[in-house]
């Protein structure tokens, strides 16, 4: 309880029960040095919190494991229910869960309600999904036998997550997760604890009311750091590991994972690029531009940071983009009108500001911003101007994700070319064409075209919706999350042949002893 208080969190919240999803964890984050939960608006501190020991972290998947032995046989259209009742708790409490992503990202109010709504739909698509966890049946070419296959649930699945998503990401993982017939274990990022503590009070709220059916620590949370992710990575009672963040990370845990045979699913940074054709509609790609490259302050995996622009248009697009960063409105992401909010930290205000260093170095050109903005905004955030350069192509610094608000951009002559800019960095996470060109169009979303995960056409890099599979390729991961059949990735899938006759005959017609 003292923790509780620490934390704040009821005097944040029309919902003072909140926190006291910290209760069960208390005691073994006792003697552990605490954390500072500073503010990015205004650096003002939010509480502490103790990062879970590896004792907890053992604890926490074991009673995990030990909830996915009683939830792997409940029907799935009843495990359905429990997402269902979580949704309408997320439903009723939008705007105070919202608030609270504002307040531990400096993510603006709309953005931060947009968030809370994905979660929503996602819940609502596993609900439905409950009913849909569907296998094939093949024709067998022996007389008398029959084969299908069936989706079964997997085990408790580790989820580890990013602080720029500090609730959607958990709701794609855990509410596919949990209509599969797992457990889930969640470690959020170490920036983004107290959001993370009020879903698991959403989710231990809608197990107590449905605790005839649904086991007791089918969600665990853990709050902690880099360690607490490497101990689950490493633990043998997580067949599945889904991470979200940098390369770095997913290089580390997909490599401690692979070492026991796990499986992981990785949704890794991006360097997202989109090409302006010269029968573009630039009234629609520069709004499209803007928004992808400076929403969020240029904190989202799929934050558009490379733009490759037709000779013939891109003085043109290079004027209108510098008068529109120049006019953004940065500032308190809590206020009405601000489009920009803060970087989540001093640490990423500097990697901006080395980026930009270099890129100059290596030839680039500044247009617009870049600088820090101390007027007008609140004291204690690191508040910037969302940065436009020009430059010749991808530079050594443009390959790199630098996670703040940089646009770089640069000319093409011929598609093939764009193409080749498009796909010449690490990264394959999101990309984008603005063509009103059916032959473009087709050429870039085709086999020969982009090589990420996500191509958009006329519409910009970011604002994924739920109902497609989401994720990329390269450096970005591999991995897919959210829509279509990315719940296969919760699951494992089993074959079985089945004889309903008395004879014994074998595949592929062989004889054994007959
Ligand atoms: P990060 O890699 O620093 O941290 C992400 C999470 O991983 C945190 O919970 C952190 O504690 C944990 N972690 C760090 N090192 C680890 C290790 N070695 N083993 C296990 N866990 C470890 O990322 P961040 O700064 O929080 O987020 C920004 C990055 O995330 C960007 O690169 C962005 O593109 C990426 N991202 C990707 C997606 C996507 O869906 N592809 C979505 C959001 C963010």
């Amino acid at each position: 309880p003292d923790l509780i208080a620490d934390l704040h969190l009821s005097d944040l919240a029309a919902e003072p029960q909140w926190p006291s999803a910290l209760v069960a964890g208390a005691a073994h984050y006792a003697d552990a040095p605490l954390r500072a939960m500073p503010s990015p608006i205004d650096g003002a501190l939010l509480g502490h919190y103790a990062p879970a020991t590896a004792g907890l972290v053992n604890h926490a998947v074991e009673a995990a494991h030990g909830a996915y032995l009683k939830w792997r046989s409940v029907p799935a259209p009843l495990r359905g229910e429990l997402v269902r009742c979580i949704g309408n708790k997320i439903r009723q409490r939008k705007a105070a869960l919202a608030q609270l992503i504002t307040l531990e990202t400096g993510k603006i109010v709309a953005e931060a309600e947009g968030e809370v709504q994905e979660c929503i739909d996602i819940c609502d698509f596993a609900l439905g999904l409950s009913r849909q966890l569907h296998g094939l049946t093949m024709a067998s070419e022996r007389p008398q036998h029959r084969m299908m296959e069936q989706w079964l649930p997997l085990g408790a699945v580790g989820v580890i997550t990013a602080f720029n998503f500090p609730m959607a990401v958990w709701s794609w993982n855990a509410m596919l997760a949990l209509v599969c017939g797992d457990a889930v274990v969640w470690k959020p990022s170490e920036k983004t604890p107290l959001c993370a503590i009020a879903l698991q009070r959403v989710v231990e709220e809608s197990v107590d009311e449905l605790s005839e059916r649904v086991p007791a620590h089918i969600c665990q949370l853990i709050l902690g750091e880099q360690a607490a992710g490497e101990r689950m990575a490493a633990h043998p009672l997580l067949p599945l590991l889904s991470a979200t963040g940098s390369t770095r990370m997913g290089r580390s845990v997909a490599q401690q994972v692979a070492a026991r045979l796990g499986r992981s699913l990785l949704e890794l940074g991006g360097n997202n690029a989109a090409i302006v054709t010269p029968s573009a509609d630039l009234e629609l790609a520069l709004r499209a531009i803007v928004f992808a490259a400076a929403g969020t302050a240029g904190q989202r995996c799929t934050s558009l940071r490379r733009l490759i622009v037709h000779d013939s248009v891109i003085d043109t697009v290079c004027a209108r983009l510098t008068q529109a960063f120049d006019s953004l409105p940065v500032g308190d992401p809590r206020v009405e009108g601000t489009l920009v909010g803060p970087l989540i930290d001093a640490d990423s205000y500097w990697a901006m500001q080395q980026a930009l260093q270099a890129a100059e170095q290596q030839g680039a050109v500044r247009l617009s911003g870049g600088g820090r903005l101390e007027d007008g905004v609140p004291a204690g955030g690191h508040y910037v101007r969302p940065a436009l350069l020009r430059v010749r192509g991808n530079l050594p610094v443009v390959r790199e994700e630098t996670f703040a608000p940089i646009l770089y951009v640069m000319p093409y002559s011929e598609l093939l070319d764009a193409i080749d800019l498009n796909n010449g960095v690490s990264q394959g996470l999101s990309s984008a064409i603005f063509t009103d060109s059916l032959r473009e169009a087709e050429a870039f979303i085709g086999p020969a075209g982009s090589d990420c995960g996500i191509v958009n056409l006329n519409i910009g890099t970011s604002g994924a919706e739920i109902g497609a599979a989401f994720g990329g390729e390269k450096d970005s991961g591999g991995g897919r999350e959210a829509g279509s059949d990315a719940w296969k990735n919760y699951m494992r899938r089993v074959s079985n042949t089945i004889n309903y006759g008395d004879s014994l005959p074998l595949a592929q017609g062989i004889r054994f002893g007959q």
